[in-house]
């Protein structure tokens, strides 16, 4: 198929590679284009504008945030000048999605976030979570066969699978926190991280986030960041949007983004999100 790749970063430039390799015929764009040349060097064409990376029948984009994919959809020679069905694979905010699925341009579009890591993205496993018209869904399956191990269905809303992003990735964050505390506790008492995750991960918490992080956590392992801290941040500040528009309390909330805030500042911007883990051993006087 004729499709368009917009975001290079982490992310983006692995599931580019992906649909390169799965034989599709890619055009890409990036803000900085330097990095496209791996893409070049493998097949793929260098767009000088996204609106021109969106002349084929589907453009995907995977942007930082709200305010860039906003930029690259809707500025001068963005997505919307286009023919193609635009496919947002981006961790956005439910309002932005709501916006683009208002103004999707002459070729619609479909929210599909992603769950994994950049590890993930390399191997095209990661689990693709995509909501909008059926038609269409229908249309970018191939696209998220190549890029993925598993698409999730959520409707025919496209912000109804951003919503569910959203809330996966508060629940990594409050696992994060929890797995910190406990580790923390059990230092504190003379039981070895690693033996408490041993533990746990062999017997009821035997899932692949507890076991990600957990190793994160146990080898203070924050850098290079798969998933930055700011990024992660940025998602607690989308969450936090999404409950008050909906009156939802969510307590837990506000603790996890403090954390980050506080890996932030004590450890830098290019710190991996895990890092929220770090608040809480500090505030225990271990280092
Ligand atoms: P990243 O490495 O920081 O890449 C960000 C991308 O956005 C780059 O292509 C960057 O272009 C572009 N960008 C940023 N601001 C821009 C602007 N104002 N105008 C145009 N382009 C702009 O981030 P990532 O880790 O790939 O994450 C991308 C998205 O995937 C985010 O929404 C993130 O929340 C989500 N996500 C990440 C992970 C993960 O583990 N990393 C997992 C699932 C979902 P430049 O190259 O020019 O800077």
């Amino acid at each position: 198929m004729k499709v368009g790749f917009i975001g290079l970063g982490r992310m983006g430039a692995a599931m580019a590679q992906n649909l390169v390799a799965a034989g599709h015929e890619v055009t890409v764009w990036n803000r900085s284009p330097d990095k496209a040349g791996p893409l070049v060097a493998a097949g793929a064409t260098l767009a000088a504008s996204p609106v021109e990376a969106a002349q084929g029948e589907v453009v995907m984009s995977m942007l930082a945030d709200d305010h860039a994919l906003a930029a690259v959809t809707f500025g001068a020679d963005g997505i919307t000048g286009g023919p193609a069905l635009h496919v947002s694979h981006s961790t956005i905010g439910v309002a932005m999605a709501e916006r683009l699925a208002a103004e999707p341009g002459a070729g619609g579009f479909v929210s599909a976030p992603v769950f994994g890591r950049p590890a993930a993205a390399e191997a095209a496993h990661l689990f693709v979570v995509a909501a909008g018209a059926t038609a269409h869904l229908d249309r970018c399956a191939p696209l998220f066969e190549a890029i993925g191990q598993r698409t999730f269905r959520v409707g025919d809303t496209p912000s109804a699978a951003n919503l569910v992003k959203l809330s996966g990735n508060f629940m990594i964050m409050a696992a994060v926190e929890a797995m910190a505390e406990a580790m923390t506790l059990a230092d504190k008492g003379g039981v070895d991280r690693r033996t408490l995750l041993d533990v746990l991960t062999g017997t009821l918490f035997d899932a692949p986030i507890y076991k990600t992080y957990g190793d994160f956590l146990v080898e203070d392992r924050f850098r290079p960041a798969g998933f930055t801290a700011p990024l992660g941040l940025k998602d607690m500040g989308l969450v936090d949007a999404a409950a008050t528009a909906s009156r939802v309390p969510m307590p837990l909330l506000g603790i996890v983004r403090d954390h980050l805030r506080s890996a932030i500042a004590t450890e830098g911007e290019d710190v991996d999100w895990a890092a929220a883990g770090l608040a809480v051993r500090r505030g225990a006087g271990l280092s």
